[in-house]
């Protein structure tokens, strides 16, 4: 058993609240830790070494913090298996998927090191007579990062690089399930050369974050997570004056065309709808075959889906491992328990897996599942495929967009025209064609519509240095 404390002033220090919240390894189902939970007196002291250290960094050369940043991004790439395995052990996620998120994060690090570019201003010459004018890009001050457990690495990542080179320091709240991935990466930063306080670790739960939230001294509020939490924090951020984004939960629809590659829709239902566990915000949950093809396309995802091997996240054979705690397995089984007894079709059904030692629950698959069943309503977050039928086009794209989340959907089709029409049509932000899971890169930003992001600007790349910036402009006379 370890214990996880804080990380305040550039050193790892134990929590002084004695509330703790438990770590389990979900493969096992042991707990093996224990995670500090901050207090509001702990939340206030590490807000003041923030607020002193941000005034030092802002005045740091854009070189300086540059070169910060490309030092942490070498030790990310030495330590990307250590970090990964941290990962697969906390969170349960394979080992293989553990480090395609380190990756993933390691590219918005890249794109935070071209921080003298992106933060570059305009100049106009001779606006008026002798007046010229330039506009400015400044740091916010402090910002809080708080962050979901599915993406303990990836998501501070998306967050915390662009925050730093913009010149503003960081409290960062990862999730209280698996904490151990954001010290590690605290740790690294300071390895790296970041001055003491500029990045500062509160583990904590619902406490912290809303003393966080009601601090004077946090200038602004990254946020991802579920949508009631996401919208919670967004309203009570922006009361206090504070910038926010918040981005929250998905149900995401595949939408298979008559004219689609069945075998190849088929693969992608598997990869994106099992993937992680399903525990993705941009995992596909809802299949939507239109028109003729639903018999066929069911039959080829459930063929598939009964060869998917389950095992521990470390083990690489596994193709699906744990989900993070057992009360969520136990809810998103009875997702599926539940869509048996309003009518859907239970085709392949993962609970036998529920009787080995650890969080795991094989692949399910429901068929006929209408738009009113909680399967279909809720985001679930977990292995499960739902299949509603559309007879057409235009019925299947009503319910995507009739849909309060609006994440990410994907088109598999063989058609230049359907696809062009579903890009204009489909109120989502992030789109696929023949893409099941279309997560932009480093230098586009991330982030959907409707219920699945509050406020405007997206996470990471150009919209992410708009977010940790301010914008000033400045007219001169000589
Ligand atoms: P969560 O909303 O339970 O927790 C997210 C963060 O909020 C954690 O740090 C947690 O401690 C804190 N929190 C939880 N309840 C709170 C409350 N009542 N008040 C204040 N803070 C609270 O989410 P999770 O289970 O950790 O992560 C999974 C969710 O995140 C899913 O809904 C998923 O879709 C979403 N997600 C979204 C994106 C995206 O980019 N849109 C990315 C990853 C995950």
């Amino acid at each position: 058993m370890y214990d996880v404390g804080h990380f305040i002033n550039g050193k790892e220090v134990d929590g002084r609240s004695n509330r703790f919240g438990e770590v389990f390894q979900p493969s096992t189902g042991q707990q093996v830790g224990r995670v500090s939970l901050a207090s509001d007196s702990e939340v206030d002291s590490a807000v003041e070494v923030a607020k002193a250290a941000a005034n030092r960094w802002r005045d740091a050369s854009l070189s300086a913090r540059v070169a910060v940043m490309e030092r942490f991004r070498e030790l990310l790439e030495k330590g990307a298996d250590e970090l990964a395995e941290i990962i697969s052990r906390e969170n349960g996620k394979l080992f293989l998927d553990a480090k395609g998120e380190v990756l993933r994060g390691m590219e918005s690090v890249e794109f935070a090191c071209g921080a003298p570019v992106h933060l570059q201003g305009a100049f106009s010459e001779l606006i008026g007579s002798d007046i010229d004018a330039y506009s400015l890009r400044q740091s916010v001050g402090v910002v809080a990062a708080i962050t979901p457990a599915n993406f303990p690495a990836m998501v501070p990542l998306w967050m915390i690089p662009n925050a730093l080179v913009c010149g503003n320091a960081v409290i960062f709240k990862p999730s209280e399930k698996d904490p151990s991935a954001g010290m590690w990466l605290a740790n690294r930063f300071t390895d790296a050369g970041l001055p003491d306080g500029v990045l500062n670790v509160v583990n904590g739960d619902s406490e912290a974050v809303k003393a966080l939230l009601a601090h004077p001294g946090v200038d602004a509020v990254s946020f991802v997570g579920s949508t009631p939490v996401a919208r919670a924090i967004y309203e009570m951020a922006s009361i206090g004056g504070k910038r926010v984004q918040a981005l929250g939960g998905a149900k995401n629809h595949l939408m298979v065309l008559p004219d689609a590659d069945l075998s190849l829709a088929a693969d992608a239902a598997i990869s994106a709808g099992y993937g992680a566990a399903g525990q993705r915000c941009m995992a596909i949950s809802v299949v939507l075959p239109v028109g003729g093809v639903a018999n066929e396309l069911v039959q080829e995802i459930e063929l598939r889906a009964k060869k998917v091997v389950v095992g521990d996240s470390m083990d690489p054979s596994a193709q699906l491992g744990p989900l993070i705690t057992k009360q969520h397995r136990d809810r998103v089984a009875g997702y599926v328990a539940a869509a048996e007894s309003t009518g859907a079709e239970v085709v392949v059904d993962g609970s036998d897996q529920m009787n080995r030692s650890g969080f795991f629950l094989g692949p399910c698959l429901v068929d006929k599942v209408s738009s009113g069943m909680a399967t279909y309503r809720d985001e679930i977050f977990g292995p499960v495929l739902s299949v509603v039928r559309s007879k057409d086009y235009s019925e299947a794209i009503d319910l995507v967009n009739a849909n309060p989340f609006g994440n990410g959907a994907a088109l598999f089709t063989s058609s230049g025209k359907a696809a062009r029409a579903f890009q204009r049509d489909a109120r989502i932000g992030m789109l696929g064609i023949n893409v099941p899971v279309p997560v932009p890169p480093a230098h586009f930003s991330f982030g959907g519509w409707k219920g699945s992001l509050f406020g405007d600007l997206h996470m990471y790349g150009p919209d992410g240095i708009k977010f940790f910036s301010r914008g000033k402009t400045v007219m001169t006379r000589w």
